[in-house]
């Protein structure tokens, strides 16, 4: 991924793909002080960039450090980013991290960087879309709180992640569905998980795992269905009750999902109509989008 032309913006300057290094002894590398976002640009619009800058931010500061760009550097700055590239359909990452300045377990003194880069990301929705994925359960557990950030989407975390998807891809399943550390659903390896039950839509309360800006979009979306939308526990023993299943994340918007361990699903009518709206909505302009104010 590092051999290829492009431009990257580098604390504060950009810089040409295959130039934009950082020294082996990065205290990001050694001890995972990283934090990250995960963005889409549609139709050349980068979809509710703020949300994505302020949780970057946010991020950052649960591991006790403040990215030294304001919030309206970094929305400038993934702008920039974005066009200096052509893109018009991309993912945006940006990515904090502690420096190289002191390679210890406290690093006080480090410098704090902030790359972005952007690459193409063709529009996947269509008719396969609803096909949908195989998720296997891991027996990786998502930690409580006060074991790991849970709250900040920090670089460690997704250790947990790729052990889990790569367990789950060596028994031929798309993804992993991981529990929490109480054995209670929590979210797949890089989104968040949907269940229609009853003509309802219920998701697990995120108290030890991200919130996602999908999954908020995805909530109000539903409400606006007239849906009676629940946070609560779910325990994998109700997993059999559910009609139809999704994930929703950045990457993977709305996804059904089809298989769940020993469990099948048909993605139904409820997906179909969340999976629509939501590629609307990614579509609109920024301030249509801040129109539909949450709900
Ligand atoms: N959980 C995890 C572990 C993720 O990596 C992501 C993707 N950022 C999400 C949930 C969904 O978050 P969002 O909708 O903000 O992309």
């Amino acid at each position: 991924f590092d051999d290829r032309d492009g431009q990257i913006w580098y604390d504060g300057v950009m810089v040409p793909w295959r130039e934009a290094k950082l020294h082996v002894l990065s205290h990001g590398l050694h001890y995972a002080s990283g934090v990250f976002e995960g963005e889409r640009v549609y139709s050349g619009n980068i979809f509710k960039l703020r949300a994505h800058t302020e949780r970057l931010l946010v991020s950052g500061r649960i591991l006790g450090f403040e990215i030294p760009f304001t919030a309206d550097e970094i929305d400038a700055a993934c702008i920039q980013v974005v066009q200096a590239n052509g893109l018009t359909d991309a993912y945006v990452r940006p990515i904090a991290w502690r420096g190289a300045e002191q390679l210890s377990v406290s690093a006080q003194q480090t410098k704090i960087h902030l790359a972005i880069a952007t690459w193409a990301w063709p529009n996947l929705f269509g008719a396969d879309r609803m096909k949908g994925v195989r998720l296997d359960i891991a027996s990786w557990k998502r930690p409580h709180p006060e074991t790991a950030p849970t709250a900040s989407k920090a670089a460690g975390l997704y250790m947990i992640g790729t052990l889990a998807k790569h367990a789950a891809e060596a028994k031929g399943f798309n993804d992993a569905l991981m529990l929490d550390w109480r054995g209670q659903v929590a979210e797949a390896s890089g989104a968040n998980i949907f269940f229609v039950m009853d003509g309802e839509l219920h998701t697990p309360t995120p108290d030890c795992f991200l919130d996602g800006i999908t999954r908020r979009t995805v909530m109000s979306i539903a409400r606006r269905h007239q849906m009676k939308v629940v946070q609560r526990v779910i325990m994998p023993a109700e997993l059999p009750k559910a009609s139809e299943v999704f994930l929703a994340g950045t990457a993977a918007e709305v996804t059904p999902v089809r298989q769940i361990g020993e469990l099948n699903y048909t993605p139904g009518r409820v997906t179909e109509t969340l999976l629509n709206d939501y590629e609307k909505l990614v579509r609109m302009g920024p301030a249509e989008v801040e129109a539909l104010a949450p709900i």
